[in-house]
């Protein structure tokens, strides 16, 4: 006879609420068997999440004793001593993978004390971080706050999608960067940062973009994969990407004051696509290098998704999903609103009939061959307009931006119109035979040329690459913004 004695049962917070909300429940027993079925016989709501219908054990529940997992023992049969602690650790939603076998050191347990002490963490989930893997997509004003905490916390891989070089005008928020990173690229500089912080990270950088033809391949290595984007066609792609892997989606946007963050459920949805079926046309919506964000902004946004990613992998709380989170700094004030998985998304819903990636500049309209927009609007070169504007009969020079825009800088001879006036102020342009409008790179002068030319004006063109290339290929003085 094997000796019978107390041991402690540990219960994960998803099973909690079939224990009457208990972290851990006294039970005898001889083996992890018998002392297994006394907590499902003290609980019988609890016993479908332990054992199958044949009495054996859950595939997606793993069993530790102290601190080894049962499988490498004598499974059910493994004998239990007074004082033994018994820990149930099921798969957590959106599957981020086997429980955790990798041990922490002496550094890693002073690095992390702070986790280890909540009991939502603690010393399994501080093993579960580091067996974790997570995609951050751009490293810029979200991905910066998002990766530093991830890094710090503890996020065993961090694999970083980015292109971009650091600009100086990106340093207003994207605190992964420094000044004296300027123009080196964002890649490299931001897995420097984060090996610095924490060396037990292994950052794996992915010089981007990420594309139809890579994106699978990519998100299927990770856990988590974290939205910092900051364009429609990426949105979309990483939306598509994360569903058909079956992988949740952390997704974080920003625009002036406002914020938005939610979580996205893998396969099960609900996606961006529920949210919103189709993109915006080009142009419609500004870009933050258009209509500007404050710098804070990002950090509280991106921080958010960290929370939600750090949830995620540890399987603690509520996670966002299903809720959109709204975020107004201006007013100090967050709204939630619910997000349903749509019975219709062609995407995630039941009678989804899209079985792969597809093109998203052309889905978004954008810099695709045929696509009205970027193509079929005259344009002239900032050179040719230099010229022209020094002919005795010069174009109209029309600059659509805002008027805290041209307070920075403007052409010399344009006159203002900010695009949302256009409509109304048009009669100031009466009698113009040639105009050349322009905005800073270029969206918002290419919907006012289609404007102006459907209201009857000939010879309206606009400035390629707007002011900002401008004052790159022209004119150096001009500020930059
Ligand atoms: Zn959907």
């Amino acid at each position: 006879m094997m000796a019978t004695g107390t041991v402690r049962v540990e219960i994960p917070t998803p099973l909690r609420g079939w224990v009457d909300g208990q972290a851990a429940i006294e039970v005898e027993g001889s083996t992890v068997g018998t002392v297994l079925e006394a907590v499902a016989a003290r609980y019988p709501a609890l016993r479908p999440h332990l054992f199958g219908p044949t009495g054996a054990l859950r595939g997606f529940v793993s069993i530790y004793l102290n601190q080894e997992d049962i499988r490498y023992r004598e499974r059910e049969a493994t004998p239990v001593r007074p004082g033994d602690v018994i820990s149930i650790v099921p798969a957590i939603a959106g599957g981020a993978g086997e429980p955790a076998t990798v041990g922490l050191s002496r550094e890693e347990m002073q690095r992390y004390s702070r986790h280890l002490l909540l009991p939502e963490v603690g010393l399994r989930g501080q093993r579960k971080l580091k067996e974790a893997r997570v995609l951050l997509v751009g490293a810029g004003g979200l991905g910066s706050p998002t990766a530093t905490y991830l890094a710090a916390a503890g996020v065993g891989r961090i694999g970083l999608v980015e292109f971009d070089t650091v600009d100086l005008s990106n340093l207003q928020r994207q605190i992964l960067y420094t000044t004296e990173d300027l123009g080196r690229p964002k890649l490299e500089v931001a897995a420097e940062r984060l090996r610095a912080l924490n060396p037990e990270v292994t950052v794996e950088p992915h010089p981007g973009p990420l594309t139809s033809a890579n994106a699978l391949d990519l998100l299927k290595g990770y856990d988590v994969v974290v939205d910092g984007t900051d364009n429609f066609p990426t949105r979309y792609l990483v939306n598509d990407a994360a569903v058909l892997t079956g992988i949740p989606n952390v997704y974080g946007s920003i625009y002036r004051f406002e914020g938005q963050v939610t979580v996205f459920g893998g396969r099960a949805g609900p996606c961006y696509r529920c949210l919103y079926p189709e993109p915006p046309p080009p142009n419609l919506v500004p870009s933050c290098a258009e209509a500007g964000v404050l710098g804070v902004l990002p950090g509280v946004v991106g921080l958010l998704q960290a929370i939600e990613t750090l949830k995620l992998l540890l399987g603690v709380g509520e996670p966002l999903i299903g809720r959109l989170l709204l975020f107004d700094a201006l007013a100090l004030r967050f709204r939630e609103l619910q997000v349903r998985a749509s019975p219709d998304c062609d995407l995630c819903g039941p009678k989804a009939t899209q079985r792969g990636l597809i093109d998203y500049p052309e889905f978004c309209g954008v810099s695709a061959p045929g696509a009205p927009n970027a193509s079929e609007i005259p344009s002239i070169l900032p050179a040719e307009l230099v010229g022209r504007l020094r002919d005795r009969d010069p174009p109209l020079l029309l600059d659509v931006r805002e008027p805290e825009e041209w307070a920075i800088a403007r052409i010399e001879g344009a006159r203002l119109i900010p695009l949302g006036e256009l409509a109304e102020r048009v009669d100031e342009l009466t009698g113009a035979r040639e105009i050349v409008v322009y905005c800073k790179m270029g969206g918002r002068s290419a919907r006012a040329v289609a404007q102006l030319t459907e209201l009857g004006f000939r010879g309206v063109r606009h400035l390629d690459g707007g002011i900002d290339r401008w004052s790159r290929d022209v004119d150096p003085s001009m500020p930059r913004y």
